[in-house]
C-alpha cells in the first residue's frame, strides 16, 4: 500500500495512525523519525528502509485500516547516532516531536516536525566533517545553461555562478554539493548531479528569490539566479524552522566566476590526489601532506585553496609576502620586555586551541547552539586579543589586515563568561549551564535545591534549642531527600511529631512536616530552575545575535592566518622557496621535489623542468618506474602550491598566468557511467583539447593504450600535434611511443626529455633524472621481472622483445631511430664491454640445466668473477 492510498483511507486509521499520516504527507520524501515516550519509531516503508541501513529489528504491531504496522525504532538518547549515518549517506530525516502535553486532551498528544536534517543543509557538529564544508545548492535550469546558488548554512556563506548545463556537474562536485535542490517535474537530466532533492517549482519563485538578492546586496540577479535562490533560502529556512527571513547570518553572497580560481577539473583533483588518494583513501594526499593546521576553519580554507588555488596572482602574493614575514622574525632581535618574535611555529601556538567559531557563530543565529560550544566561544575570545596584537605587529599588510579583522567587541567575551558555566553541561534541558551569581532568582532556586538555603539552618538552630540535643544536624543528600539526623544516644529525646525516614547503625533520619513542606518546595524548584536556565539562556542567545556578523569576520580571519603559518612552517621544514610570477606564459623550475612522493621515499632526486612560450610542449619518455608520474605531477602540485599562497618545494620557480591544470592521467574506469577505461581516457583528452589555451597546464600520462598499438600511436600523435600546433598549452606529455619522439625534429615548440636509467648488467637501476633528449627503452620486461612475473615468462618476455626489435630494425624506415637515442642516453652504462663471465652466460640455456648442474655452474661463475 502506497502513503497516497493510506491517506485516501485516512478515516480508517487509528486516530495516533492518522496524526502520523498527515504529517508524513507534509515530508512524503523522507523518512520521518516520530516521538512516541522513549523511542522515535519508523512506520511502514520509512521502517523498512531504517531497518536495512540502521541495522534496526523490524516489528508488526496493532493494526490500523485492518493491517498490521510495521514499524522500527531507536531509543531517544542515541538519535544523533542514527541521524550521523543517514545523513551519511545522503539521506534526509524529519523529527516530529510531542509538542502538546500528554494526556492533556482525549486524543493523540499534539505532535509536529519541529526538525528536518538534510544532508545539505545539516550543521550539528556531531553529524558534519569538521575539516571540510559541505553545500547546499538550488539550481535553476534554462536555455542551456545552469543558475546555481549554494549555501553553507554551518559556516554562513553563499555563493552564486551561472554555468552552462554540461559544466553543471563539474561546478557541484567542485563545491562539494551535498545536496541538490532541483524544481520537480522539470527533466530527468539531473539525475546524476550529487543528492538530488526535487522540490516543488513554486519554492523557485522569481519574485520571492529578487527581494532575498536585493537583501544580500546582488540587486543585479537574473531571474533565474533569482528563482535558485528563493528554492535554497525557503529550503533551509524550512529545515532549520526559521522565520520567513531564513538563515540571516548569510549576510552576503560570493559571486563566483570561472576566472576567479585556477580550474582544477574533476579529473585532475582525483589524478593528482589533492584531497584523496586514486584508492579514495585521505591519505598520503597533498592534502594531508600540508595540513598541519592547528584550527578546523584553517583546515577547511587549506583544502579550497588546493582545489581552488587564486587564479589572480597579486591574492597568492600578498601571502608570500606573509610568510616572508613570518619566516623573517626567525633572525629578529630577542628584546628586552618586549614580545618574542613570531616565528611561524609561536604564530601557530597564537592560534592554537581556539574553537570553530565559524560554525559556533552560525549556530549561534539559527538558535541551535550548545551550552559547551558557547563556553568553548567564550575560552576562545579571551584569547583572541593577544592573537590580534601578535600579528598587528609584523610588517605586512595581509597580516594586518587579517589582525584587524581580530576585532571583536570585549562586551561578547564578558557577556559568556558572567553567563555560562565554567564547565556547562551538555544541553540545555540537563541544567547546570548558566554561571552561579548571573541571576538572583536561578541563585536562590539553586539554593533550595541544594538545600543550603538559609531556612535549613534556621531549622537546625530551633530544633536543636527544642529538643536539646546539641549534635542534630538538618541534611540533604539526592537518594533520601531531606531529614533531621540524630545519633541513637539522644533517641529518648525525639519529639513525637518526627517521623523515621532512614535507619542507619548509630543514628536515625527523620522527617517532620515542616521539613517535607519545604522538600516539597525544593523539588519544584528544580522544575523551575530548569525552566528558568532555559530562558535564560534564550535570552542570552537572542543577545549574542549582533555578534554573528563580527564572528564570522574573525573566523575568516583566524583561518588565513592559520594557513599562512602553516605555510610558513611547510617552508622552514622542507626548505621551500617562495615562487616569482611573470605576465607571460612560462614554467621554470630548479631542483623541484614532489611535496608528498619525497615524504615517502628514503631520497628523492630533485628536477628541473622549462616550460617556455617557444617551447612549451616536453615529451617524456623512459623506464617504467623511472618517475614520469612523479615528475610532471610535482610539476602541477608545485605550481598549484604557489597559486594556493604557498612556499613551493623548489629551488626556485617562476610562472605566468595560469588558467587551468588539466589532466589525462592512469587508467580508470567509470562504471557509474558506463564507460570503459580507454573511453575515459579519450574523454579527458577531448575535454583537454576543447580546453587548453597557452595558459594552461597540461599533463598527459600515456595516452592511446587501451587499444591497438597501431590505433594507440595515431591517437597519440594527433593529440600531441594538435596541443604542440593548436592549443599551444604549457605540456608534459609522457610517453612510451618512442616513435613519438620525432615530433621534436619536426616543431620548433616541442622538445625531449627524458627520466634516466643505468644499466648493470641485465639489470636496470631507477635513477629518477630528467635529463635533456629522448630515452631508448621502456625496460618494462625488467619492471616485470622486478614486480615477480615467473622467470620462464619473464625469460620469453625478453627473446620475444629481441626478435621484434631486430625485425623493427629490418623493416622499419625508422630502422635507426632505437640506435639514435642510444646517443642521446646519458645514464652511465655499466659493463659496455663484455668480459669473460658475461661471454660464458650468454651461452646458457638454463631451461636444459637440472637443479644441480645449474648450481654447479653459478658456483664456477662466481669464481671466474672473483678472478677477473
Ligand atoms: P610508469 O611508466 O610505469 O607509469 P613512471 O615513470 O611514471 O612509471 P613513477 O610512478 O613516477 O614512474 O615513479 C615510480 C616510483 O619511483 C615512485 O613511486 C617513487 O617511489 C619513485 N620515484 C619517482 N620519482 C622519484 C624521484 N625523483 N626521486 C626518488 N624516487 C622517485
Amino acid at each position: 500500500m502506497t502513503l497516497a492510498e493510506r491517506l485516501n483511507a485516512l478515516a480508517l486509521h487509528t486516530p495516533m495512525m492518522q496524526q502520523y499520516l498527515r504529517l508524513k504527507a507534509q515530508n512524503p520524501d523522507i523518512l520521518m523519525f516520530y516521538r512516541m515516550g522513549d523511542f522515535y519509531e519508523l512506520f511502514y516503508e520509512d521502517a523498512e528502509q531504517a531497518a536495512r541501513r540502521l541495522d534496526l529489528t523490524l516489528t508488526k504491531r496493532g493494526d490500523s485500516a485492518g493491517l498490521p504496522i510495521v514499524m522500527a525504532g531507536v531509543p531517544v538518547h542515541a538519535l544523533e547516532g542514527y541521524l550521523a549515518k543517514l545523513v551519511k549517506a545522503g539521506l534526509s530525516v524529519a523529527i516530529a516531536e510531542q509538542v502538546g502535553e500528554v494526556g492533556a486532551g482525549k486524543g493523540p498528544v499534539d505532535r509536529k516536525v519541529t526538525r528536518v536534517v538534510t544532508p545539505g543543509t545539516v550543521t550539528d557538529a556531531a553529524l558534519i566533517d569538521a575539516t571540510q564544508d559541505g553545500w547546499l545548492a538550488a539550481v535553476w535550469l534554462e536555455h542551456g545553461s545552469a543558475e546555481v546558488i549554494a549555501l553553507n548554512v554551518a559556516s554562513g556563506r553563499a555563493q552564486a555562478q551561472k554555468v552552462p548545463s554540461a559544466q553543471l556537474l563539474e561546478l557541484l562536485t567542485r563545491w562539494n554539493v551535498k545536496e541538490t535542490l532541483v524544481a520537480a517535474g522539470k527533466t530527468d537530466a539531473e539525475s546524476r548531479l550529487p543528492g538530488v532533492t526535487r522540490v516543488d517549482v513554486a519554492a523557485f519563485d522569481a519574485q520571492i528569490g529578487a527581494q532575498r538578492a536585493q537583501a544580500l546586496g546582488a540587486a543585479d540577479f537574473t531571474p533565474g539566479a533569482c528563482r535558485a535562490l528563493a528554492a535554497a533560502w525557503g529550503y533551509v529556512a524550512k529545515a532549520h524552522g526559521l522565520s520567513a527571513a531564513g538563515p540571516t547570518h548569510i549576510a552576503t553572497i560570493e559571486r563566483a566566476s570561472a576566472e576567479a580560481a585556477i580550474a582544477i577539473d574533476a579529473a585532475a583533483r582525483r589524478n593528482l590526489e589533492l584531497t584523496q588518494t586514486l584508492a579514495g583513501e585521505r591519505e598520503p594526499t597533498l592534502l594531508s601532506t600540508l595540513d598541519g593546521c592547528v584550527t578546523a576553519g584553517g583546515s577547511r580554507l587549506l583544502r579550497e585553496r588546493i582545489t581552488a588555488p587564486f587564479a589572480n596572482q597579486a591574492f597568492a602574493r600578498a601571502r608570500h609576502h606573509a610568510i616572508a614575514t613570518l619566516l623573517a622574525q626567525e633572525q629578529a632581535p630577542i628584546l628586552p620586555a618586549q614580545p618574542l618574535p613570531l616565528t611561524p611555529k609561536r604564530a601557530h601556538e597564537a592560534l592554537a586551541h581556539f574553537s570553530d567559531i565559524e560554525r559556533i557563530a552560525a549556530r549561534i543565529a539559527l538558535n541551535t547552539v550548545r551550552p559547551r560550544e558557547l563556553a568553548g566561544l567564550r575560552d576562545t575570545l579571551v584569547k583572541v586579543p593577544s592573537a590580534q596584537i601578535a600579528f598587528g605587529a609584523l610588517p605586512d599588510a595581509f597580516l594586518t589586515q587579517c589582525a584587524d579583522e581580530l576585532h571583536i567587541s570585549p562586551k561578547w567575551a564578558d557577556a559568556l563568561a558572567r553567563a555560562i558555566a565554567p564547565e556547562p553541561a551538555i544541553a540545555v534541558r540537563d541544567g547546570g549551564v548558566i554561571a552561579d551569581g548571573f541571576d538572583a532568582e536561578l541563585d536562590e532556586l539553586r539554593a533550595i535545591q541544594n538545600g543550603n538555603s538559609t531556612f535549613l539552618l534556621e531549622l537546625e538552630t530551633r530544633e536543636r534549642e527544642r529538643t536539646g540535643i546539641p549534635n542534630l544536624r538538618v541534611a540533604f543528600n539526592s537518594v533520601h531527600g531531606f531529614y533531621i539526623e540524630i545519633t541513637n544516644s539522644h533517641a529518648d529525646r525525639v519529639p513525637v511529631e518526627y517521623k523515621r525516614r532512614q535507619t542507619l547503625k548509630n543514628m536515625e533520619r527523620y522527617i517532620t512536616p515542616e521539613l517535607k513542606a519545604y522538600e516539597d518546595r525544593a523539588l519544584a524548584a528544580q522544575d523551575r530552575a530548569l525552566a528558568r536556565e532555559k530562558f535564560l539562556f534564550e535570552n542570552l542567545l537572542a543577545a549574542l545575535q549582533p555578534a554573528v556578523p563580527a564572528l564570522q569576520s574573525a573566523a575568516r580571519a583566524i583561518a588565513e592566518l592559520d594557513v599562512t603559518s602553516q605555510f610558513a612552517k611547510l617552508a622552514q621544514r622542507g626548505g621551500w622557496t617562495q615562487p616569482t610570477f611573470v605576465n607571460y606564459p612560462h614554467l621554470e623550475m630548479k631542483q623541484a621535489r614532489h611535496p608528498v612522493v619525497e615524504t615517502l621515499v628514503g631520497t628523492f632526486v630533485p628536477n628541473d623542468c622549462v616550460l617556455s612560450a617557444k617551447q612549451p610542449f616536453a615529451l617524456i619518455t623512459g623506464p617504467n618506474m623511472g618517475g614520469k608520474s612523479t615528475f610532471m605531477r610535482q610539476t602541477a602540485l608545485v605550481t598549484i602550491l604557489a597559486y594556493a599562497g604557498a612556499f613551493v618545494p623548489s629551488a626556485q620557480f617562476a610562472v605566468g598566468p595560469i588558467d587551468a591544470v588539466l589532466t589525462r592521467v592512469g587508467a580508470s574506469d567509470d562504471q557509474a557511467s558506463g564507460r570503459s577505461t580507454f573511453m575515459v581516457e579519450m574523454s579527458e583528452a577531448a575535454a583537454i583539447l576543447h580546453q587548453a589555451t597557452p595558459h594552461s597546464l597540461v599533463l598527459i600520462d600515456e595516452i592511446g593504450r587501451g587499444t591497438s598499438t597501431f590505433d594507440g600511436l595515431a591517437l597519440a600523435s594527433a593529440i600531441a600535434r594538435a596541443l604542440i600546433a593548436k592549443n599551444r598549452a604549457l605540456t608534459l606529455f609522457s610517453t612510451h611511443y618512442f616513435e613519438l619522439t620525432t615530433l621534436a625534429a619536426q616543431f620548433a615548440s616541442c622538445f625531449n626529455v627524458h627520466v634516466s636509467a643505468a644499466e648493470v648488467g641485465e639489470r636496470v637501476v631507477f635513477l629518477h633524472e630528467v635529463k635533456p633528449g629522448p630515452a631508448s627503452k621502456s625496460y618494462g620486461v625488467e619492471v616485470g621481472r622486478l614486480a615477480g612475473l615467473p622467470a620462464e615468462v619473464i625469460r620469453t618476455a625478453r627473446r620475444e622483445l629481441e626478435r621484434m626489435e631486430a625485425h623493427m630494425r629490418e623493416t622499419s624506415p625508422q630502422a635507426d631511430l632505437f640506435a639514435a637515442h642510444d646517443a642521446h642516453e646519458s645514464a652511465p652504462k655499466v659493463h659496455n664491454t663484455p668480459n669473460p663471465v658475461i661471454e660464458r652466460l650468454r651461452g646458457i640455456d638454463v631451461d636444459a640445466l637440472s637443479p644441480r648442474d645449474a648450481h654447479a655452474l653459478l658456483d664456477q661463475l662466481i669464481q671466474a668473477a672473483k678472478e677477473k
